[in-house]
């Protein structure tokens, strides 16, 4: 798969390695050039680990997650970047209070999109992950991720937009990455229940009692099991982020390879065709359809010629919850 070069937009350091991030693990030891964007430093992470609540991690947090990140980007085999934004934070309260000042979220919405083009225009990746519209997490960082990525989808491959941002490239595919599956959750915390009589996924499904699950929106799974332990590893490089000991890491990598080997997207905008599927049916690889020798046209002639992103509003799936 040499020539290739797949690019992930993340909003916070961790994203990459609870989403998307075996399959991004797997492309790169395919020979995959692999690279993931991360848009904000993540400062405003709460400590969820306890074992790491400590006065020195809290004094420096921002400088801990840098060197954090840098193990995930390291164990996952991919490349790295800043895109320099400062974590919004999750509001939380009723009413919600403002966002900081500076943050993120309230960063020109021109400015993000052309940071963002600047650096497709650079890498020049064939595929492009994002979140959905819903940023597959009610964050105001992730929504931005979403709404940046898609315009910047558009911007990237017209030489007249940001022309200062270096000469046009137009990604041939995005996808949304789904990683909280209500399916997935469910087959997995009946294992668990048939082994040790306990209900670990209990809290995180009660979350989608009664309402579709996102599963009805994956075009694409992507076979990733060999990959799995290097996810755990990545998540866990981010130790102020998630408890080892917590529900997250309940099934073994062994019962997921088992009974769920594959990580699931949603194409989400095309500029090759797609080949028309029987439900059910789904793509089994990111780059299907395309050439790492052809480069596709810009200007006016870079349409996008299917998605179902054009319908995600019509779309009545629910978003999947990511717990952090
Ligand atoms: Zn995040």
């Amino acid at each position: 798969m040499a020539g290739l070069r797949l690019m992930a937009v993340h909003a916070h350091p961790d994203d990459e390695s609870s989403k998307g991030s075996a399959t991004m693990a797997r492309y790169a030891t395919e020979g995959v050039r692999v690279l993931v964007e991360t848009c904000t430093g993540g400062e405003r992470g709460d400590i969820l680990n306890p074992a790491m609540d400590r006065p020195d991690v809290v004094a420096d947090l921002p400088g801990v997650r840098v060197r954090e990140m840098a193990r995930a980007a390291d164990i996952l085999g991919v490349d790295h970047h800043w895109l320099g934004y400062v974590d919004s934070g999750l509001p939380e309260g009723d009413p919600k209070p403002p966002l900081p000042e500076g943050c993120f979220a309230l960063a020109d919405d021109d400015e993000v999109t052309g940071a963002l083009v600047a650096r497709i225009r650079e890498f020049r990746p064939h595929v492009l992950i994002t979140y959905d519209e819903n940023g597959g997490y009610p964050h105001p960082d992730h929504l931005k991720v979403h709404s940046a990525s898609m315009a910047a989808y558009e911007a990237a491959a017209d030489p007249e937009r940001y022309p200062e941002a270096g000469p046009a490239w137009a990604v041939a595919k995005v996808y949304y990455t789904h990683g909280f599956l209500r399916r997935r959750m469910e087959v997995l915390d009946e294992e668990l229940f048939a082994r040790d009589g306990v209900r670990h996924f209990e809290e995180f499904l009660s979350r989608f009692r009664g309402r579709p699950d996102i599963m009805e929106r994956v075009t694409t799974r992507v076979e990733c099991a060999a990959h799995f332990e290097q996810r755990n590893l990545a998540l866990l490089a981010h130790a102020t982020q998630i408890d080892p000991n917590g529900w997250f890491f309940a099934a073994p990598v062994e019962m997921q390879q088992r009974l769920w080997p594959t990580e699931e997207f949603e194409l989400a905008a095309s500029r090759i065709p797609v080949p028309a599927r029987a439900e059910g049916e789904y793509e089994a690889d990111l780059f299907e359809g395309v050439d790492p020798y052809v480069d596709l046209p810009v200007g006016p002639e870079a349409r996008t010629i299917a998605g179902t992103w054009f319908d995600a509003t019509n779309s009545d799936a629910t978003p999947s919850e990511d717990p952090r």
